[in-house]
Order: C-alpha cells, then structure tokens, then sequence
C-alpha cells in the first residue's frame, strides 16, 4: 500500500473500523480525502441485505482500500420483516466466507427500535449472526444501544471470542466485563463530547480500543451549534480526540489502534515503511 510521508503529528496509517460507506455519496471522492488524511482502509460494514450486497461491491473496486462486513442491524428489522431477516441471514451465511468481520449485528433497546422488533426477536436473530460468525471465525462489530449487558451475554455464550463494542457508551461494569472477556470497543468522533463515551474510551487498555466514524452519521460539534456528517477522513479527528483523552502522543494512539484493527480483521500490517 503506498504511503506518504509525515500527516500531522502522526506517521501510521489509520483504519475507519466501521463506516456505513453504502449511504456516503461519491465514495472514491470520500475515500481520496480520507488517504490524503492518513486514513489507508475503511472497513465498510452492512445493515440489511442491500448494504451487504454494496459493501461486497465496493470492497471489489477499491481493493486494499475497503473492507466489507456483513450485518443485519437490529434497528432494520421491522423493515425488513420476517422474511427480509430470514433471506439477510442466507445471505451473510453464504458470503462471510469473504468478509472480514460481521457487522453491524447487535440489539437496541430503544423504544421506537422495539416498538417493530421486540426483544425476544432482535436476540433470536442475534444468537444466529454470532453463531455465524464464531462457526467462520470472524469478528462480530456489535451495536448495544442501551441493551450493553445483553448483548455481552450473549456474545459470551456464543463462544465468540472476536467482538467489538462499537460506539460503546455503556456502564463501568459492563466495559470491565468487556475487556475481561477479550474483546474491543471503537472510539467516533462523539468521543469530542459524549462524556459516557469519553469514560469508556478514558478507561479501555489501548490493545483494545479501535477508531472509527460510523460514516455518515452526523455529530455535534463543540463550540458550535452546528453539526457535521462524518466521512472516513474525520478518524483523524477521533484519534485527535483519543489522543488529548488519554494524554498520549498521536503516534501511539495511531500505532496501536492501526496495529488491533489489522490483528482484529486479519489485514496486512500497515506500516508507514511498507511501499
Ligand atoms: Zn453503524
């Protein structure tokens, strides 16, 4: 992978675990700034059967560049109903052979996400994507909105031992648990503001955290009442973030989170020297 020299304070490329790259517009466009900001790969995960199907397409076209993940995102399920679900779960079963991680899976217990798939559903369909995912041996990108100790649950019983917390903003006692039971969480740029996140992010071992966007959701800026939709070039921004957070130099933060991404997904190291 060609690298450049020197991007700010930092020298190791850096990896987008997670962006919703299907719904970013123009996305050779996005990826071009996100290189020219030190940002080498961007895993591009999947919620639904046609997301999927764009993050195989995309990782195709820009090899090296883009990662696909295969997910069915509990926030889509009433959407997608019963049959919807079920021929999501054939898909994913047939291709995560060829991805490098499942996701975005995971449970969500907001009441407008429950009012059109219940509890009892959303962990039924769970149970299956993580056994998918322990029987491939691929890492499990878990979405756990206020539902963090269930889905720990049931990410330990699976037997998986690849897992990701992504955006985590649960209590103290379940990221113990979390980092106890071997798995990450990623940092977005809510760590700017969110304190829940911010605690969580304070307190992860860094062999354990990993950087990301969520790409392209929209976050708060401070200072500013304006908010700003997120591109895989904002990792920089997050590892800036991470950075000042911790009371560590850029390069560190950069160098170990790179170094879990490519361990966590089996990518090739990505080092500032490789040509
Ligand atoms: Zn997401």
């Amino acid at each position: 992978m060609a690298q450049s020299g020197k991007r700010g304070t930092f020298e190791h490329p850096l990896v987008d675990t997670h962006a919703h790259l299907d719904e970013v517009q123009d996305v050779g466009a996005a990826l071009e700034r996100s290189r020219a900001a030190g940002v080498a790969v961007v895993v591009a995960v999947g919620s639904d059967f046609g997301s999927n199907q764009k993050a195989l397409e995309l990782a195709q076209e820009f090899p090296r560049g883009v990662y696909p993940a295969l997910g069915l995102h509990p926030g889509q399920m009433g959407e997608m109903g019963r049959d919807g679900v079920q021929r999501t779960l054939e898909q994913i079963e047939a291709s995560l052979p060829g991805a490098v991680a499942l996701g975005e899976v995971g449970l969500d217990y907001h009441k407008r996400v429950r009012a059109s798939a219940d509890k009892e559903w959303q962990q039924a369909v769970l149970r299956r994507l993580l056994e998918l995912a322990r029987r491939h041996d691929k890492p499990a990108l878990v979405h756990s909105r206020y539902a963090w100790a269930d889905a720990l649950a049931l990410a330990l019983q699976s037997g998986l031992d690849k897992a990701v917390f992504h955006w985590f903003t649960g209590p103290s006692s379940v990221l113990r648990a979390v980092i106890e039971a071997g798995y990450y969480i990623s940092a977005t740029p809510a760590v700017e503001y969110h304190e829940e996140h911010r605690r969580a992010v304070s307190r992860v071992p860094l062999e354990r955290l990993l950087l990301e966007t969520d790409s392209p959701v929209s976050y708060a800026q401070a200072n500013s009442p304006e908010r700003y939709q997120a591109q895989p070039a904002d990792v920089a921004r997050v590892l800036r973030a991470v950075a000042t957070l911790r009371g560590l130099p850029e390069d560190a933060v950069a160098w170990e989170t790179t170094a879990n991404a490519c361990r966590l997904f089996g990518l090739q190291p990505l080092g500032s020297s490789q040509g």
